[in-house]
């Protein structure tokens, strides 16, 4: 009966082990995600302080300066 248990043991292990490196390999690779997902630059509207990607906001050159607004400010 333990022999047969040690036997089931060794027979899994690896794979536990395999499992347990995949695993914590997923999950290093989702926190790495979201520690870059705010990396992503946003420029806040100089009108409402409503922040955007720069795809979002439209650049307004005002007496020299750039600053950026968000389309419903710009329109
Ligand atoms: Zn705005």
């Amino acid at each position: 009966m333990a022999d047969s248990w040690l036997q089931y043991g060794f027979a899994w292990a690896p794979w536990l082990i395999f499992a347990l490196i995949v695993l914590s390999a997923y999950l290093l690779t989702r926190s790495h995600e979201k520690a870059a997902a705010p990396a992503v630059q946003t420029y806040a509207c100089s009108q409402c302080g409503r922040r955007g990607r720069p795809e979002q906001m439209v650049q307004v050159v005002h007496e020299g300066a750039v600053s950026w607004q968000c389309t419903q400010c710009a329109g």
